[in-house]
């Protein structure tokens, strides 16, 4: 804020902007600069806050959106206008779609060059409109802190998620005296709200009369920071609970009441389901039959009030944040000492589940043939993160598969395709969760583990990551092709029958893609691994080097595919 002494001062359109971030505590931004807004980075940075330069806005996006649901504020992704902003919509929207906090800045053409076909002229307010929460150009220098605390609060209150605030480039350099500007001070943290105390009585009641009762944890849960409350509703009230993909770390995966590994089951015989910040979409399939009882009784928690009761009608409906309300339910449970019995029919039928399904996944992580399985080379991974470790994940079978061995145990520490199922957010994600380790927990690493197609969206990131020297080991789980591929005989073998754009398979890569030498190229440490030994002693060089960022390429079976699944829904396609 301005003193009364600089009040008479001129300040530029980029200065305002950078002050008003900053006093909105917004810590980092990321971005491509170009004309109009390379002023607009520069001064963040005197203004002190962090910019990364990326490769592609899209990454830039998925980045800023990952602060977000990391630290609870949100960060800023700076893209120039017209086809800049435009590549940043597919971060804007899967923020969106995850309900993420994101501030999106876009340059655009100047204000007296409106309508007249200026350079990169795009109806960006308009456009953004469809992919956020609140799209706004202030309509002066001067307003320009107000539109932008109501960027920052709109973006963290309520249902978090994406807002726009746009910039057309002649308020960049422009000038205006600082006492003119109206400066803002930081909006208030977000509101937390309590459920109506009729409903807790509902649900609580509910609960004390399920007979196999289900709760499942969400990243809504991980982002209201319930870790604690509901690490207590499951140690002390004895219920099993099952983490969406995103949601698990809240309560460590490896706790016994996990039931993670007998999820399809859970799910499916489950009579009362407290359902903590996680939305009855295709992730948890609709919360219908045949994956649910036609009967099943659900508590929903949600901060959002037109969430409640999407797809099935719950028998209690907490409107509230997760953290809140999950202690105003443990505080009517806990005083009436209820726990959920240890020795159920429930309990058995579960554990026999969760027994059978590891013996089976036992199995095929123990092959030690080469070319290696998935579930091979997800033990030798397993075995050598360390707990703290963030994981960043992507890709078809590497993320499922890998989901079901690689385990959290902390909330926060993985990042995914998400809500969208969006492929390419893999790089930016680690790049973000670096930035945020770095200066929060430097001992910290991030594991960034790729499907080889996934990849590919944004290979050109490592150029970032190597420039920012972040602490980052890529695993690339590489079977040349978009869930499966051909081996390197086979490849060649088609090419003597023709022209690969009439023959190949649309699902196939390149075989035996040398992607480590991307790292390489950069200065990092690239590894190209083929047997269970290769694989160990990359993961263990890798982590050892402290502070240089590497790429393991890990050839896979080309045909390796998950083990059998009860159901096809996520698995449908016969390739
Ligand atoms: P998942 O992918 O883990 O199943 P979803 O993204 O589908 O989770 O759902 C998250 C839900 O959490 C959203 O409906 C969102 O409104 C809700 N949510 C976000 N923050 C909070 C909060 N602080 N308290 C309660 N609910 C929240």
């Amino acid at each position: 804020m301005a003193s009364p002494m600089d009040a008479q001062q001129s300040v530029t359109g980029a200065q305002i902007i950078a002050e008003a971030l900053a006093a909105q505590d917004v810590k980092y931004m990321f971005g491509i600069v170009g004309i109009p807004v390379i002023e607009i980075a520069i001064a963040a940075q005197v203004a002190g806050i962090k910019y990364v330069g990326m490769r592609n806005e899209q990454a830039a996006c998925y980045a800023a959106s990952a602060v977000g649901y990391l630290t609870g504020r949100p960060a800023v992704c700076l893209v120039v206008s017209g086809p800049g902003l435009i590549n940043a919509l597919s971060g804007m929207a899967n923020s969106n779609m995850n309900c993420w906090p994101l501030i999106v800045l876009g340059g655009s053409s100047d204000t007296n060059q409106e309508t007249m076909g200026a350079f990169q002229e795009f109806p960006q307010v308009e456009t953004c409109r469809l992919y956020s929460k609140f799209s706004a150009r202030p309509s002066s220098l001067e307003a320009i802190p107000t539109v932008i605390e109501k960027a920052v609060r709109s973006s963290m209150y309520g249902r978090p998620g994406a807002c726009y605030v746009d910039i057309p480039g002649d308020f960049v350099n422009r000038m205006v005296t600082r006492s003119d500007v109206r400066y803002t001070e930081c909006c208030l943290p977000r509101p937390i709200s309590l459920a109506d105390p009729s409903e807790i009585y509902r649900a609580v009641t509910a609960l004390k009369n399920a007979k196999q009762p289900l709760l499942i944890v969400g990243k809504g849960a991980a982002f209201s920071c319930a870790e604690n409350s509901i690490r207590r509703l499951v140690y002390e009230c004895g219920l099993p609970f099952l983490p969406t993909p995103m949601g698990k770390g809240v309560v460590p995966d490896n706790h016994p009441n996990c039931v993670a590994a007998a999820r399809s089951s859970a799910l499916q015989h489950a009579d009362v389901i407290l359902l903590l910040g996680a939305r009855l979409n295709w992730i948890l399939h609709f919360g219908l039959p045949p994956r649910f009882r036609p009967d099943v009784k659900i508590i929903q928690v949600d901060i959002c009030a037109e969430e409640l009761g999407n797809n099935v009608k719950p028998v209690a409906n907490l409107l509230g944040d997760v953290n809140a309300v999950t202690q105003q339910l443990l505080e009517q449970l806990l005083n009436s000492s209820w726990k959920y019995p240890s020795n159920t029919e429930w309990w058995k039928t579960l554990t026999t589940k969760m027994r059978a399904n590891e013996e089976n996944a036992k199995v095929l992580a123990s092959q030690t043939s080469v070319p290696m399985n998935y579930y091979t080379v997800f033990r030798h991974v397993k075995e050598a993160l360390p707990e703290n470790c963030i994981i960043v994940s992507e890709g078809a079978n590497t993320m499922d598969i890998g989901r079901t061995v690689l385990q959290n145990f902390q909330p926060r520490h993985r990042l995914d395709a998400g809500t969208f199922g969006t492929m390419g957010v893999g790089l930016g994600f680690a790049i973000a969760a670096a930035m945020v380790v770095k200066d929060d927990s430097p001992d910290k690493r991030v594991v960034c583990v790729e499907g080889d197609s996934a990849f590919g969206f944004s290979g050109m990131e490592v150029e970032t990551i190597c420039r920012y020297n972040l602490p980052i080991i890529i695993i690339v789980v590489n079977n040349n092709g978009i869930y499966n591929g051909l081996d390197e005989d086979s490849w060649n073998e088609m090419l003597k029958s023709g022209d690969p754009a009439s023959i190949a398979p649309p699902v196939s890569l390149k075989p035996n893609a040398r992607y480590e030498q991307i790292m390489t190229a950069f200065g990092g440490k690239g590894y190209f691994v083929h047997t269970p030994g290769e694989l160990q002693r990359a993961l263990s060089s890798s982590f050892s080097e402290k502070h240089l960022p590497s790429l393991i390429n890990v050839m896979i079976d080309p045909q390796s595919d998950r083990k059998k699944q009860e159901f096809h829904w996520l698995t449908r396609s016969n390739l």
